[in-house]
């Protein structure tokens, strides 16, 4: 699968997708509703097609959702029944069932093979042409077109084929364990650690001069609104960095390792621990990325339990140091006497971890190394 992102020029008539994207929240909400009175009245999930069926007949009444293609609607009542199904299977984890959102904030709605055609650096959707910055030549059949708003008001499409990406990776043999950190982005247990770029960071002064003239402003005045695109696009900036960055990060990774193992993340208790900053380094981002690249590369990625007590062994002999303080950046082993920092060390279990986890047979090894 490859995915492409396109620009649309700036114009008028793009009003007419903004109205499809508050029109489509607008069943989003409906749905939710029904959801919500379903269970209250039946104690039962709502039956996706049930739904669908209901919604056809609506739909026939209402102009303003006609303008939401039907298979954006589909897209609408499938997107809904995964937040249930996964609130459904971890709720005991904290997942939160979805909720209404306000059509300002709806961002987006998502066509499959019709009710859009690509002519050139021209796309039609329903009956409006829009103008694109084609970057690129699309390769694949396409599987999805979503049509994206952002904060800024500046309107993208994603289109999803099934084009085979042709890089294939080259086996190295090498297995390594990281530890995702505050100040060092990726401890490496092989000692090559990543620093974190912080863009937010460097930014942050920037950010803090554009949120001020927003707050000095008068709300919902042109200047105010200015402001506000104007702190939205840097968002948007700082965004697009650090996913560019995760993007090359990861093809480098995957070029080095075959094997890559973490611990899986405790974003909640991360969050706790170093508070909102952790938005910043985006870890969740950064790891589904990772395993795109992977995927792309036949590499694999592990997680390791996020209970295994990666920075309390030793790694020279396995002693558990129970009374390792969060604040403790180096440690000495009371068994072995073994000084450890405290995130190569966390690492290097890690990766430990991460090889007596797998199945030797799903390791590819250079020939060499098979030999050896
Ligand atoms: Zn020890």
């Amino acid at each position: 699968m490859k995915t492409y992102k396109f620009k649309l020029y700036n114009h008028k008539r793009n009003r007419y997708l903004k109205r499809t994207i508050n029109a489509a929240a607008s069943i989003y909400n409906h749905c939710l509703a029904l959801h919500k009175r379903y269970y209250r009245m039946f104690g039962k999930h709502l039956n996706k097609f049930q739904l669908m069926k209901h919604l056809a007949k609506l739909r026939n009444k209402n102009s303003y959702w006609q303008r939401v293609g039907s298979q954006a609607v589909q897209d609408i009542c499938d997107r809904i029944d995964r937040s249930y199904k996964l609130f459904f299977k971890h709720h005991s984890k904290g997942v939160k069932p979805p909720s209404f959102c306000q059509s300002k904030k709806y961002k987006s709605f998502t066509l499959k093979q019709a009710g859009y055609q690509l002519i050139g650096n021209k796309i039609r959707i329903g009956k409006q042409t829009f103008g694109y910055s084609k970057s690129r030549v699309i390769e694949g059949k396409i599987k999805t077109l979503t049509v994206k708003r952002v904060p800024s008001g500046d309107m993208y499409i994603f289109i999803v084929t099934d084009a085979v990406s042709e890089s294939i990776g080259v086996v190295t043999g090498k297995i390594a364990g990281f530890d995702f950190g505050l100040k060092t982005f990726l401890t490496n247990s092989n000692g090559k650690d990543i620093e974190s770029p912080l863009f937010l960071l460097q930014a942050k002064k920037q950010l803090k001069k554009l949120s001020q003239q927003l707050s000095s402003k008068k709300l919902g005045s042109n200047n105010w609104n200015k402001a506000r695109i104007n702190l939205a696009k840097l968002h948007e900036r700082v965004t697009n960095l650090r996913r560019d960055w995760f993007w090359k990060l990861s093809h480098k990774l995957c070029d080095e390792y075959d094997v890559l193992c973490f611990e899986t993340l405790n974003l909640r208790g991360m969050q706790k621990l170093w508070g909102r900053k952790i938005g910043d380094l985006a870890f969740g981002t950064f790891l589904e990325i990772l395993q795109t690249v992977a995927a792309m590369k036949g590499k694999q990625v592990v997680s390791i339990g996020q209970w295994f007590a990666s920075s309390k062994l030793c790694s020279n002999c396995s002693h558990k140091h129970s009374g390792l303080q969060l604040r403790d950046r180096e440690w000495t082993c009371l068994n072995c006497g073994t000084h450890h920092d405290r995130d190569k060390n966390a690492a290097i279990n890690i990766q430990r971890e991460g090889v007596s986890s797998l199945r030797l047979d799903t390791v590819r090894l250079p020939k060499e190394a098979s030999v050896a």
